[in-house]
């Protein structure tokens, strides 16, 4: 099914992208709640996370786990939390959101940032992946 991430897989629309596997694609989310704000996806085209396989969900968040890795290395915060949504774009995603306090994982809200920072911010992300 075609939808704003699969565009972004495909090429045919832009992203803030920080890593890149064979299977999965990680980029900076465009309405960050916290700064740093990353989501991580399958390029399988699947809408629910819960109805990916074991072995492409363990997939999924092995390789969240490295992105959150180099997330922290770059963004001064206590941890990376981790959430699962997906009522807005329907290709199964993991958004992992630099915290400080329970309010940083907090939807809904936006941080505000510009491209140009997203820009520089992403390639920092790359760098240290
Ligand atoms: P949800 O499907 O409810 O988990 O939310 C989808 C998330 O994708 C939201 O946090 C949006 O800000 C984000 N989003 C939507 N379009 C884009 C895009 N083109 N690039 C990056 N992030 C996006």
């Amino acid at each position: 099914m075609s939808n704003i991430f699969s565009k972004i897989i495909s090429g045919e629309i832009p992203c803030h992208k920080v890593a890149e596997d064979d299977l999965h694609l990680a980029f900076l989310d465009i309405n960050p709640v916290a700064y740093g704000h990353t989501l991580v996806i399958p390029k399988m085209g699947i809408d629910y996370i819960f109805d990916m396989s074991d072995e492409s969900l363990t997939n999924l968040m092995l390789f969240s786990k490295k992105v959150a890795k180099a997330l922290k290395k770059v963004v001064d915060c206590k941890k990376i939390g981790v959430s699962v949504i997906g009522l807005e774009v329907p290709h199964a995603h993991v958004h992992l959101i630099p915290i400080n306090a329970i309010q940083d994982m907090t939807f809904g809200k936006s941080i505000g940032i510009s491209q140009a920072d997203l820009t520089a911010l992403a390639n920092k992300i790359a760098t240290n992946f």
